[in-house]
């Protein structure tokens, strides 16, 4: 036997035996050179090489191989900026949207009680003036139906709820209570209805056990499935209190949830007693205090430095106190966490940035990040660079903004949702969408950011585009960019050997797709750590 011959011999017997090999479609590894590859090895959910699919299938010996026959693959999908368990809530309420009558309603509500047996019941979306009587209802047949479990049923617009009795019971609501303010509870013959506005009704919340601890490990489930539709592999979730921290804890130990997340915490004492230092659980991380200065632009809460250019009497609100700010600031740089901060109006972001540079020096590496970032004054910008504070962009925000923000800031709205002056600061920008306040899709911010049109391609030409983003800077912001805005870009974000193997396949390329074809470009798998935990129907 010759030496060539010995050789082949000898690497056919050597082939490593591997869990899985993907291929058969364009991979996109978003790694330094925005490289693509043909397939890809994995074993025990780590990544061990990228390549050809003949240099993989002459090394490897895999025992599953998946084909992904044309389509394209990303790294897995981070959104850097949602709401979990409000995204869970959300989805297990009962959806009463365009029922036509209140008896459509109660059919609705009897088929999810068959079906689970809830504790209690909570649905949104009614709406009296598609019925064929135009009025509120009463509660007579909800509480005959359900007398022993509270029910809560909001409006379309969330300013109105009705409730059945066993609700007010356990609110202990009379008629006559001077807590409720006049008007706020509809009344018939000197008797509730079960219909109460405005802040009266938002008392019901109070009472519905949304946040018990086995209905939560349900909230959060059905949360991470609907990531994973999306093709997430991971997200930061911004903001929770000790409940959803714990419970998500526990099923991490358990096993019972894959998605990775980087859980925020709400700045409670209670959470500072628990976690006193950043903490991971396998695919759980805990290392970062959300704050908020402000509100929100629709409703004028968002703080700016000049009043509101559509009512001069306000310049929105700051939320949080100096005080308190500065005190969490100082708690968090201590114990060696990150601290992000919603700041939306201009003068937001100057109040949050300037606590910031109190603790950080500059050129640090502490990550300190402010959420939205959505209007700064010129005169900000570069404290973001000077700080290496971290910009954390929502995309979808500026095209769901854009048609009536004008109106809020006038000409100041130059320099608001300006993503590639950001990006600039630090040559690299985090991305996500507040879900549920935007669409979970993440391809909307993709799609939002390169083209700065909404869903409906307006405006024509794109909005203020000296700010949209490069296909592949949109697509590093939701992957490898998303990773190191959590301490994580050494472990996920790119496809290359020793990460996770976290995977989202598409069918079609959105780099090279045309603009009219990137909004509806579907997930077909999600793989975390290589295990596929969506495929499409
Ligand atoms: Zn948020």
């Amino acid at each position: 036997m010759g030496l060539f011959a010995a050789l082949v011999l000898t690497s056919c017997n050597m082939k490593e035996k591997i869990d899985l090999v993907v291929k058969g479609g364009t991979i996109y590894t978003v790694d330094k050179n925005f490289s693509t590859c043909e397939a890809v090895a994995v074993n025990d959910g780590i990544i061990v090489a990228v390549g050809s699919y003949d240099s993989i299938a002459q090394k490897y010996d895999a025992a599953k191989v998946v084909d992904i026959e044309g389509a394209t693959m990303y790294p897995g999908f981070n959104d850097a900026h949602g709401h979990l368990y409000m995204l869970g809530l959300g989805l297990k309420r009962v959806d009463l949207r365009a029922a036509a009558s209140f008896d459509e309603i109660l059919d609705r509500l009897k088929k999810r009680y068959d079906e689970s047996k809830p504790m209690f019941l909570s649905g949104e979306g009614w709406d009296q003036n598609l019925w064929p009587v135009k009025q509120f209802p009463d509660n007579k047949k909800l509480s005959e139906m359900f007398p022993d479990i509270p029910v809560m049923l909001e409006r379309v617009d969330f300013h109105a709820v009705i409730v059945n009795d066993k609700a007010i019971e356990m609110l202990g609501l009379k008629p006559g209570d001077p807590s409720i303010p006049k008007g706020e509870a509809i009344m018939k013959d000197g008797k509730f209805t079960g219909v109460f506005l405005e802040g009266t009704g938002a008392r019901f919340y109070d009472i519905l056990p949304e946040y018990d601890r086995r209905y939560a490990r349900e909230v959060l489930a059905t949360a991470e499935q609907e990531c994973f539709k999306y093709g997430l592999t991971s997200i930061s979730s911004a903001g929770d209190g000790l409940t959803v921290l714990e419970v998500l804890d526990s099923m991490y130990t358990e096993g019972a949830l894959k998605l990775r997340v980087d859980n925020m915490m709400s700045p409670t004492v209670e959470n500072f007693e628990r976690f006193s230092k950043p903490y991971v659980n396998g695919r759980l991380r805990i290392g970062t205090v959300k704050l908020f200065v402000d509100g929100a632009l629709g409703s004028r809460g968002a703080l700016m430095l000049e009043p509101y250019s559509d009512m001069k009497s306000t310049k929105g609100l700051q939320v949080t106190t100096d005080e308190e700010l500065e005190r969490v600031c100082a708690w968090a740089y201590e114990h060696g966490f990150q601290v992000a901060t919603h700041c939306i109006g201009d003068a937001a972001n100057r109040i949050g940035l300037g606590h910031y540079t109190k603790f950080l020096p500059k050129g640090n590496d502490r990550r300190w990040r402010i959420e939205h970032a959505q209007i700064l004054d010129p005169a900000d910008f570069d404290t973001f660079g000077e700080y290496n504070i971290v910009p954390s962009i929502q995309p979808t925000h500026a095209t769901s903004d854009m048609l009536w923000a004008v109106d809020r800031i006038g000409a100041r709205i130059k320099t608001a949702y300006a993503y590639r002056q950001l990006l600039d600061q630090l040559g690299w920008i985090p991305s996500g969408t507040d879900f549920p306040v935007e669409a979970v899709n993440p391809i909307y911010t993709f799609f939002a950011a390169v083209y700065r049109k909404n869903l409906d391609f307006i405006p024509e030409g794109g909005f203020q585009m000296e700010n949209a983003l490069a296909k592949e800077d949109a697509l590093r912001s939701m992957t490898i960019w998303a990773a190191k805005a959590s301490f994580e870009e050494d472990a996920k974000g790119s496809i290359e050997p020793g990460k996770y193997a976290d995977f989202t396949v598409l069918d079609r390329d959105i780099i090279t797709a045309d603009e009219r074809d990137v909004p509806t470009a579907k997930v077909l798998k999600t793989f975390v750590g290589g295990e596929e935990v969506y495929s499409a129907k």
